[in-house]
């Protein structure tokens, strides 16, 4: 029987633990079935927001990279960087090439508070930061000038919490990391020294993890400030969701033992940089005309239904950046079913939906594309096996069809179109030359390479 062909969009993480997932249950059928994978990337560079998105003071997590690259390194799964879905190739290509077609290409967009004064110069994204602080290349070395001594970041989730660390953080710390040597200079030379972290509802309710949390505390010469008054369970929340929930979960129980051993301290003396952690404040508006000056926010409060409501009292908080780090979207992909209100593409168990609600042939989803942008980087191994156990019943499974449509070769199209895809041997390339670049500055093992005319000119040298 001729193997299984596979595209898989996006080499992220849901992407290639999607590549291994069909690696792994394709062995496990009875007889077993051989796949042949393709992972597309639109960036020449693989491993999505594993490369761009972990923050480079978390080396815990090359230990998940080094997984991920053992499933590209397999012999039945293929790179293909650089081949863009839309700008290169089509959905229909992908259908008339492969077998089947996996989308995992996560949520890259930054969701918006639609509050005045947003795009007033001095308010961001954090995910423009985030993409800057990794060496994204559709990022600019030059994209942030650290020019403020008080910053706001918006959302109290595990983004908040790393661009906040970032921010705080003795920048002489980050240089044994793999951050790009621009960032690190622009961080050595930032004068903030005071970041205010905003949460629209109370500590029980906050996103972040308990460890991520914790870390903040044991930044050195960083003086962690919250407000007693914003504690109180009970003051802002007359239904006691905020107690039932700490009752409930152990991550909530521990978030609130850490900020509260932070409120019982004294300030410390002489700390470089300050960090508030602030809740129970909604942004209304930020301020300023040609250079921003602070957020405004109202106080809230819980209603009996455990909403969040305004109290009408309101609070500027002096700062000259602000960041909104209030979650990612995803963002439509040309020709595939999508739903705008959850900004996901509708699926049951990872079968792609069409408008009339019936699984499209071929088609499947997997990651943040499929559930919304939750949870850590290992939830989407879990969530890709359950889209590939979908897949392989559908095609392998009883009633699924035994003659096989002829295929478009994938190389074929890619010819046509005037596509040159980066291979995964050209990405050993930059690997490569980040290795030596690390080595050259004196700064450990590896340092990143942002610009995207040198991953180019590493990832496709000059033929001939
Ligand atoms: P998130 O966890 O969903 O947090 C978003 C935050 O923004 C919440 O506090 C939310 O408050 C707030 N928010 C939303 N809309 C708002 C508005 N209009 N005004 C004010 N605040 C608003 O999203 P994230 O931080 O982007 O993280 C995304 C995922 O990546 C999460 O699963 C996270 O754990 C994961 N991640 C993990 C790590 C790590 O493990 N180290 C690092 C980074 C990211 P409400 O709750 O009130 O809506």
């Amino acid at each position: 029987m001729t193997a299984l062909e596979v595209a898989v969009v996006g080499s992220g993480p849901a992407g290639i633990y999607t590549a291994e997932a069909l690696i792994k249950q394709t062995a496990a059928l009875t007889p077993p079935r051989a796949v042949r994978v393709d992972v597309l990337d639109r960036l020449p560079t693989p491993y999505g927001l594993v490369r761009y998105g972990v923050a480079p003071d978390h080396p815990s997590i090359r230990s998940i990279a080094d997984y991920l690259r053992n499933v590209l390194e397999h012999s039945d799964v293929r790179f293909l960087g650089g081949v863009h879905l839309g700008d290169d190739v089509t959905r229909e290509d992908l259908l008339a090439s492969y077998d089947a077609v996996v989308y995992a290409t996560g949520a890259m967009r930054d969701r918006r508070m639609g509050i005045p004064g947003e795009d007033l110069p001095g308010s961001y994204a954090a995910t423009d930061f985030v993409n800057w602080y990794c060496g994204h290349p559709d990022s600019e070395a030059g994209a942030f000038t650290l020019d403020a001594e008080s910053v706001a970041v918006v959302g109290v989730g595990n983004v908040a919490v790393d661009v906040a660390r970032i921010l705080v953080r003795d920048p002489a710390e980050l240089r044994r990391t793999d951050i790009p040597q621009s960032v690190l200079e622009a961080l050595m030379a930032s004068k903030v020294r005071e970041v205010h972290m905003i949460g629209r509802r109370g500590p029980a309710q906050a996103k972040f993890t308990t460890k991520e949390l914790r870390e903040l505390g044991e930044l050195a010469g960083v003086d962690i400030v919250v407000h007693p008054d914003e504690l109180d369970l009970d003051g802002s929340d007359p239904t006691g969701q905020s107690a039932q929930l700490a009752g409930r979960d152990r991550r909530v129980r521990g978030n609130l033992a850490v900020i509260q051993d932070w409120a019982s301290r004294a300030p410390g003396a002489g700390a470089e940089r300050r960090l508030a952690i602030r809740f129970w404040l909604r942004p209304v508006a930020i301020e300023g005309t040609e250079r921003l000056s602070g957020l405004t926010a109202e106080r809230t409060r819980l209603d009996e239904q455990g909403r969040v409501t305004g109290t009408g009292q309101v609070e500027t908080i002096p700062a000259q950046m602000v960041f909104r780090s209030v979650g990612y979207q995803s963002v439509p992909l040309p020709g595939v079913p999508f739903d705008e209100r959850s900004y996901t593409v509708p699926n049951a168990e990872g079968r792609v939906l069409g408008p009339d609600g019936a699984p499209l042939p071929g088609e499947y989803v997997a990651g943040w594309l499929k559930r919304g942008p939750t949870g850590v980087v290992g939830t989407n191994k879990s969530d890709a096996a359950g889209t590939v156990r979908s897949l392989l019943a559908d095609l392998t499974g009883e009633g699924s069809a035994a003659a096989r449509p002829s295929r478009t070769p994938f190389g074929d199209v890619l010819v046509a179109r005037g596509v040159r895809p980066v291979s995964y041997l050209d990405w050993l390339r930059v690997e490569q030359a980040e290795a030596e670049l690390g080595g050259s500055l004196g700064r450990g093992e590896r340092v990143k390479i942002g610009d995207r005319a040198a991953i180019e000119a590493l990832c496709r040298p000059p033929a001939g």
